[in-house]
Parts: C-alpha cells; structure tokens; sequence
C-alpha cells in the first residue's frame, strides 16, 4: 500500500518548490533582447537584486549555479598565489575553499565543527596573527545548507573590525536570501553572492553577485579575471554585455514573478514566516529527539537555521529507510546527509515558497514513517508543532 498518489513533494534544499506563478511567468515567446522591455527587465531586477542584499553596491546576474557564483567572485577579485581564509561551518564554505584551491590561491581554512557555528572570537584571533596582512578574502557561508547551522555574519563582521583587518568579507547567502534578515552593507559585507534555486523559488540557472565599492577596487587589479565573470565587462553599456551574452531570458521572467512575490509578501514577513515554521520543524524534532535515536546536528538552539534542519540518526539506524519509506510511500522527497554527514542524517527544508500545510505534511509523513519503521521517537510532537504555530498566528 502506497499514498503517494497526488503532488510529489521536494522537501530538499534546493532545488526548492516553484509556485505556479513563477512557471507560468516562463510560459510565453521570447523577448527581442535588444528592445526597451529587455533593458527594462535587466534594470529592474539588478536594482531589486541590491535590495534583497541591502546594498547600495553593485549587482550582476550570472547564467550558472553557486558555484558559478562563487567562482565570480574569487576570479574578479583575486591573483594567482593570494591568500584567503574560509571559516569552516559544515560544507560549504570549505567547498568554496577547494574551488579557489583549484584556481591557484592559497586557501586557509579555519577549522570549525560539523556541528556549531563559526565562533568571530576565533576569526578575530587568527586575523590579529595576520600582522603582514596576507590573508585577501575571508569567505563565511551565512546558512549551511549541509550542517544546518547559521553564522552570525553581523558578528564576524564585527570581529574583522576589531581586527582592523582589510581583507574582503564575503558572503554566501545561497541557502538565506530573502528568507533570513541579511544587512549587506550595515554588517560590513564587501561582496555576497546567491543562486535563483532555494530561497529564490525560481528554477535553478541564475546566480547572483553583489559587490561594493571596496571590492570593485580590488577588482582592478586582479589577475583572475576572465571574460564571462568579469565586472568591468558586463558594466559596459551594451545591454548584451550584463549577460556577457544572450539573456537567460525566460529564467528573468521567472525572477521577476518571484521577486514581486517577495516584495509583495514583503521580505519581513517571509522572515517571520520562515521562522514560525522553522520553529515547527524544531518543535517536533525536539519532541521525536525524546526517544533517544533522533538528534539535531547543530547543538546550540540559537544557531540552528531558519531555512533547512539536518538531523541525525543515531544507534545505528538507517536514514536511507526513512527516506525511502517516506518517498515511496507517500510521495515525499527529504534532503539526504552529505559530506561526513552521509548515511548519518536527512534534512527538512523549509525555505522559499513554503506554507503552514506544506511544513506540517512533510512532519506528519517523517513522524508516519518512524511509525512504520520502528524508529523511537518522543509523543505528541505533531501536536506541539501545531500549538506553537497558532499560539504565533492568531486569528
Ligand atoms: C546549494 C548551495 C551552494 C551551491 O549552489 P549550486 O547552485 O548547487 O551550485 C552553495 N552554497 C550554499 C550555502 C548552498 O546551499
């Protein structure tokens, strides 16, 4: 017996839930990309690129995934041989780390933990070291989408202050934009980049880059810079050369459609919602974790992300069954563990076009299957879920 008749459901950090807005904004011809309604297009979603980031700097849209975006930033900002620092969180920043290793710098990781925050005492520390200032770059991930944690990017930012520190502090916020508060230029923040698939709730293809005037000084001189990345290129006044090419033209449609969205939600209430239903997910979880086999991966509460939870299994039992359970029996998709955390943990995503039903049915469905697999876990945790989302919601 099977109930996954109906919707399949991607409760997987990215790609994350379109609404059908957003797929049918795609769903016309295409646009002469020489004509006043292209330029138009272009202008309005550069301008509103550098609201989401809070920033009076400059944004640029690439045809590519995170990791275009991150590759962006490392080429037209860096040299051959440069030494930057990556603060380990979980995955990601680390991942960014190894593509910068690949592209000739000299990467330094600060060592973290799989299952805590970057700690800003510990970049303050390592930057006072820096007495010759070699390190360039600092790259932080503000949500982890592997571990689950989220950075406190205001404090590091902080932390390189009193460092007096002038490498470029740089930012992923792939797994936060427009869910999570993000102050590009009241934290501190030289560049940060994101991608259209996760928060966005546009198709995955386009990634995003913010830069500010310190790091477009930078950019002057670096010795990375090729033609499809670079700044100066795509400032040109041609409008093919935002693009350093043809517009991705009905991946604009979509951001478009979704950041109206958005704006119209208004970003403090998508804030508030990706709280309260964070908030959710962590109730219940706290409540299966009861039963002594559940556990959340980042250990301290306050630094657990509004936008995905990982989640460990312990005693030996299998995320992969519950997974399965929950796919093939009631059509819907966890985020699978990955990087040390593989065959250890799955993830709930809980970011971009999400509402109450669509949190609580994935939770029901995880909870069906521990229920079904055997798997302890603590009572009661769909109800406590329920009462802390309408103690916050009230009529
Ligand atoms: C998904 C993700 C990336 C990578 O994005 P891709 O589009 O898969 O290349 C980078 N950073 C974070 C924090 C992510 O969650």
């Amino acid at each position: 017996m099977a109930l996954r008749a109906g919707r399949e459901f991607l409760a997987i950090p990215g790609p994350t839930t379109m609404p059908d807005e957003v797929l049918r904004a795609m769903h016309r011809p295409s646009l002469d990309i020489y004509s006043d309604t292209m330029v138009q297009l272009t202008d309005g979603l550069l301008r509103d690129l550098s609201r989401l980031f809070r920033t009076k700097g400059q944004s640029y849209i690439y045809i590519a995934n995170g990791h275009g975006a991150w590759e962006a930033v490392l080429s037209n900002t860096l040299s051959r041989g440069d030494k930057i620092l990556a603060l380990e969180s979980g995955r990601f920043a680390v991942g960014w780390g190894e593509a910068a290793a690949a592209m000739g710098i000299d990467v330094e990781v600060l060592k973290g933990d799989l299952r805590r925050a970057v700690r800003p005492s510990e970049v303050e520390a390592r930057l006072r070291q820096d007495t010759d200032r070699k390190i360039k770059m600092i790259l932080v991930v503000q949500v982890d989408t592997a571990s689950g944690v989220v950075n406190d990017i205001a404090a590091i930012g902080q932390a390189i202050k009193a460092a007096d520190h002038d490498a470029l502090y740089v930012v992923d916020t792939v797994a936060s934009l427009g869910c999570m508060p993000f102050e590009m230029d009241d934290w501190g923040i030289d560049i940060a980049m994101s991608g259209s698939q996760k928060g966005l709730m546009t198709p995955p293809g386009l990634a995003f880059v913010a830069a500010n005037d310190r790091a477009r000084r930078v950019h002057q001189t670096a010795g990375l810079r090729t033609p499809y990345w670079d700044w100066t290129l795509r400032e040109g006044s041609e409008h093919y050369r935002k693009y350093s090419g043809t517009a991705p033209v009905h991946l604009l449609y979509a951001l478009r459609q979704a950041l109206d969205m958005l704006f119209e939600e208004t970003l403090d209430n998508s804030f508030l919602r990706h709280r309260l239903l964070a908030q959710a997910v962590r109730r219940t979880v706290e409540t299966w974790a009861q039963g002594g086999v559940i556990e959340f991966n980042i250990s301290d509460p306050s630094e657990r992300s509004d936008t995905v939870t990982t989640i460990r299994m312990n005693n030996g039992h299998d995320p992969a069954a519950l997974q399965n359970y929950c796919k093939n029996k009631c059509g819907v998709v966890l985020g699978t563990g990955i990087g040390a955390l593989s065959g250890k943990a799955f993830r709930i995503a809980h970011m971009g076009h999400i509402n109450a039903p669509m949190v609580l049915g994935t939770l029901g469905v995880v909870e069906m299957g521990l229920d079904a697999l055997g798997i302890p876990h603590g009572a009661g945790a769909l109800e406590a879920a329920i009462k802390l989302l309408s103690d916050n919601v009230r009529p």
